[in-house]
């Protein structure tokens, strides 16, 4: 039999199901929501963005989250051996949020996912979309217990993050134009926390071996830290290593690194993810929307992530809505190409960043501080407001920024 019940099905309880399945229950839609995993469950990428809040906010989630007293983040600092740069979101370009948190995501997952069934979402844990007929658009999930159920519904978002349900399902998946990267992680104790302005919270980035390795550094509550290392897939092979040893040597050979982590004790395994950036040739049709990491991923430097996720859940959940009630909706325009803007922005800050522009320009001491501003806004996950002139021309101004940073060096010497 099949099951007419719901207005919408969401596939996956990361942040982009549970922020879409928030809104909708709280606009009166009925929606179900299967999650293969039992919660709580890890998953990679625990450095928020300010941009998080806001979405947060307007679905009614933020308090929840406030209340879990998650590790407070205001900012980010980049450094080397000799430099050091930090970016405080407090000097945004006047946007409403300037923190945001360091989170364990199997617990703020958990608290998103526990809000919105609280506001009213069919959550089923351990259940798996295991096929969709996009034209007849029928959902088949295999439960718990083994059984096949079918579900037809008004829409579709798939929120399966890594999963890429519909993207693999329907042939939608295209190969990021982002190199073959691989990170490797580990939870630690014990490491001496370098502090800015007396203030704990900050993520450290370092840069490694002629940027061709970062280290991220995120500090949570109880003195616990994630370590992950970044590089090339190319780049780690040619070690010969394991992931672990390669870890504990990137570690004892970064000078900042191997001072912080001098007494810590690792909490876990190392762990490892090899080629996560994604991309899909489309976003959306009829009776589906894909949403979060489910769309494309391009990379963690920024910690953009969760902010997407959250901006997608959202924007798919705003748009449903308004469908639902029988508005005629361009999901070309008012989705696809909106969320590209910000992606794009991004990916314009992750190329410079790995060619190295993005450092000349971060560590630069000649920056006016409308473009100090700007970056932050950026790095703040506000890559969509119009008045930040790296959003409107995110390609022209970082080549301009660039040329300027670079000019005013020569002009020293
Ligand atoms: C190395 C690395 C570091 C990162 N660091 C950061 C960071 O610091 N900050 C940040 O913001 N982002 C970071 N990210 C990105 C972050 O991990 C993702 O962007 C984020 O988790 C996306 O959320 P989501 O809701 O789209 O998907 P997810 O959080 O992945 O949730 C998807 C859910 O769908 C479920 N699912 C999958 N298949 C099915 C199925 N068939 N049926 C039912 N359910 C299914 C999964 O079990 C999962 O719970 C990082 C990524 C990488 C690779």
């Amino acid at each position: 039999m099949v099951n007419q019940d719901y207005d919408v099905f969401i596939i996956g309880g990361g942040p982009a199901g549970s922020i879409a399945g928030a809104k909708l229950v709280q606009a009166g839609y009925k929606v179900k929501l299967v999650e293969k995993m039992q919660f709580p469950r890890f998953v990679i990428g625990e450095s928020l963005l300010p941009r998080c809040n806001d979405l947060l906010d307007e679905a009614g989630m933020l308090q929840n989250i406030e209340q879990a007293h998650f590790q407070l983040k205001p900012g980010v600092a980049f450094q080397t051996e000799e430099a050091l740069e930090v970016i405080d979101f407090e000097k945004n370009l006047g946007e409403k949020f300037n923190s945001s948190f360091q989170v364990k995501r199997e617990v703020f997952d958990h608290e998103l996912l526990l809000d919105a069934e609280e506001k009213g979402v069919s959550v089923e844990f351990e259940s798996e979309v295991i096929a969709f007929d996009a034209e007849a658009n029928l959902i088949l999930v295999k439960t718990k217990l083994g059984n096949i159920e079918q579900y037809h519904v008004n829409k579709v978002i798939d929120a399966s993050g890594y999963g890429r349900v519909l993207p693999k399902l329907l042939k939608l998946d295209k190969a990021s134009e982002q190199s073959v990267r691989k990170a490797v992680f580990c939870r630690t104790v014990g490491d001496i926390r370098p502090l800015v302005n007396e203030q704990d919270g900050y993520i450290f980035v370092d840069i490694h071996d002629n940027n061709q390795v970062w280290i991220w550094n995120i500090p949570f509550k109880e003195g616990v830290t994630s370590t992950g290392i970044v590089c090339d897939e190319a780049y780690f092979e040619k070690f010969n290593m394991t992931e672990a040893e390669f870890f504990d040597y990137i570690i004892q050979t970064n000078p900042t690194a191997s001072k912080r982590y001098q007494n810590a004790t690792k909490l876990n395994d190392v762990g490892f993810i090899n080629g996560y950036s994604a991309s899909v040739s489309k976003m959306f049709d009829k009776n589906f929307v894909i949403v979060g990491n489910a769309t494309e991923f391009l990379d963690p430097i920024f910690s953009s992530g969760v902010t997407l996720a959250l901006e997608s859940g959202s924007k798919a959940a705003d748009l449903t809505i308004r469908e639902l009630a029988g508005e005629v909706v361009d999901w070309q325009v008012e989705y696809e190409d909106y969320m590209m803007i910000g992606v794009n922005v991004f990916r314009e800050f992750v190329n410079a960043w790995y060619d190295g522009r993005l450092q000349s320009i971060l560590f630069s001491e000649d920056k006016t501080d409308k473009v100090t501003r700007s970056i932050v806004s950026v790095l703040s996950g506000y890559v969509w407001n119009q008045e930040n002139v790296f959003v409107v021309k995110p390609k022209k101004m970082v080549d301009v920024i660039y040329q300027l940073t670079k000019l005013n060096e020569s002009a020293r010497f």
